[in-house]
């Protein structure tokens, strides 16, 4: 019987959801190769929240002072209504997260974030055996002949066999196809515009200075669209998203170039400081179709298993994608880190029974948030407005509570967090 050391695991997909993966069975002593198929390692350029769920298990991973290098901590969540800016919810972010989950909600540049989880990857003085990241590497095909080795196939030939796949290859997921699970991509007619604002045209604005006076993450609701914006590396930036109804050559090309000026024609009538915001979007803005996939709980056949977007690409309405995915390489190692070779394939439905049904709700929510979000003036946005003011836990369909306690996840060390951060 071979011991668990000597364990091979290929993880197709070098975004946040497969590295962390990576990084955490490295952790429990497995030999990890990733394939990415792009020719360096990266992230595009944007924002992205990790919520307690997602920092606890970074945290989990030893990367709490490479976070704190990296991170702005937003002291509050606030919901603006569009027309007036008016304030009508408001949740406390910050310490109160930091003393409740044990782990902050933290924004970050998604570039650093990757760097920071990618060199933890390849860092030889890191606990278990240096991952093996491999770019260029597109993978075109499965053999699963022998079901106890599935190879994945690259389009230069390369042949990649280990004692399990993992599929983190994003929404539109090869190993998802290659392995035959059903088709659950949806289209959700909305796509998100995503600008970097330089954080020094925001102060210098009285106009836009209140962006820099209190890091806050904000959303805004409005009819048929709302607008999310939160300050990264410290004031440089102002990440803004702007979801709104999708256009016909958006939805096809996925990814389209826009400009300062469709950014601020996107948000018609709406309070003057979204425009004074907007308009100092540079040249960066861009508009990605919003896609999801359908709640599916088929994640795994034999030795090959999938995390991630791959599974489970929910609507950013919660901004809970990546975070997911970080919840899955958590439970993906305890699960695989804790048997021998025979126990593979057990391990792996252990962790799809673990995670499917979590992820699946957090998905669902995902998408009830579109309506939630996107009122039109009248007595269901009064109401919504109400039970927004009056103090709420969670949007429309999980607790916060729930989504932020997270997975449970067997590791005693992440309860060792509490405390640590009052300063
Ligand atoms: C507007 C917007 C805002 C968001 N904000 C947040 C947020 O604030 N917080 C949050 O938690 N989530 C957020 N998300 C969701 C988050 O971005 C995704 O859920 C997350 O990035 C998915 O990670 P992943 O590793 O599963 O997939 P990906 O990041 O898509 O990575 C997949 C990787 O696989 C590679 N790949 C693809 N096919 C192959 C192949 N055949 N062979 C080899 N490599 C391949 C790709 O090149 C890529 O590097 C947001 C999403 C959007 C659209």
């Amino acid at each position: 019987m071979a011991s668990t050391q000597s364990y091979e695991v290929t993880v197709v997909g070098g975004g946040l959801g497969g590295l962390t993966a990576a990084l955490a069975l490295r952790q429990r002593g497995l030999r990890v190769t990733v394939l990415e198929q792009a020719p360096a390692l990266g992230e595009i350029g944007a924002g992205i929240q990790t919520a307690p769920n997602a920092s606890r298990v970074l945290f989990g991973l030893g990367l709490r002072e490479q976070l704190e290098a990296i991170r702005t901590e937003p002291l509050d969540q606030v919901r603006r209504r569009w027309k007036d800016g008016s304030v009508i919810g408001l949740t406390p972010l910050g310490e109160f997260c930091k003393r409740t989950y044990n782990a902050p909600y933290w924004h970050y540049h998604r570039a650093d974030l990757h760097r920071v989880i990618m060199e933890a990857c390849v860092d030889p003085e890191g606990p278990g055996p240096v991952v093996e990241l491999r770019t260029g590497s597109l993978v075109v095909d499965l053999d699963t002949a022998d079901p106890a080795r599935p190879v994945a196939i690259t389009a230069d030939g390369q042949r990649y066999a280990g004692d399990a796949l993992i599929g983190a290859d994003g929404i539109k997921s090869a190993v998802r196809d290659l392995m035959g699970a059903p088709d659950t991509l949806v289209f959700s007619g909305e796509m998100a515009f995503r600008a970097l604002i330089p954080g020094d045209l925001i102060a210098a604005d009285p106009a836009t200075r209140w962006l820099v006076d209190r890091y806050q993450s904000t959303i805004w609701y409005g009819p048929d669209r709302h607008l999310v914006h939160y300050m990264i590396r410290g004031g440089e930036f102002l990440n803004v998203v702007g979801c709104v109804p999708c256009t016909d050559e958006v939805a096809e090309k996925w990814t389209v170039a826009s400009t300062t000026q469709a950014l601020v024609d996107a948000f018609p009538g709406w309070d003057d400081r979204v425009a004074a915001m907007l308009s100092k979007a540079k040249e960066d803005v861009a508009c990605f179709a919003l896609y999801h996939r359908r709640r599916d709980p088929v994640w795994m056949d034999g030795r090959v298993a999938l995390l991630g977007d791959s599974c489970h690409a929910m609507l950013p309405y919660q901004a809970q994608g990546a975070s997911q995915a970080m919840e899955d390489a958590a439970v993906l190692a305890e699960e695989l880190g804790s048997v021998t070779n025979d126990g593979v394939e057990s391990a792996l439905r252990r962790y799809v029974n673990r995670r499917a049904k979590h992820a699946g709700m957090v998905q669902n929510a995902s998408l009830r948030n579109v309506d939630f979000y996107h009122l039109h003036d009248g007595p269901e946005q009064e109401a919504r407005d109400e039970l927004l003011r009056r103090g709420f836990d969670g949007e429309s369909d999980v607790s916060y509570d729930w989504l932020w306690s997270g997975t449970p996840l067997d590791d005693p060390d992440l309860g060792a967090f509490a405390y640590q951060f009052a300063r």
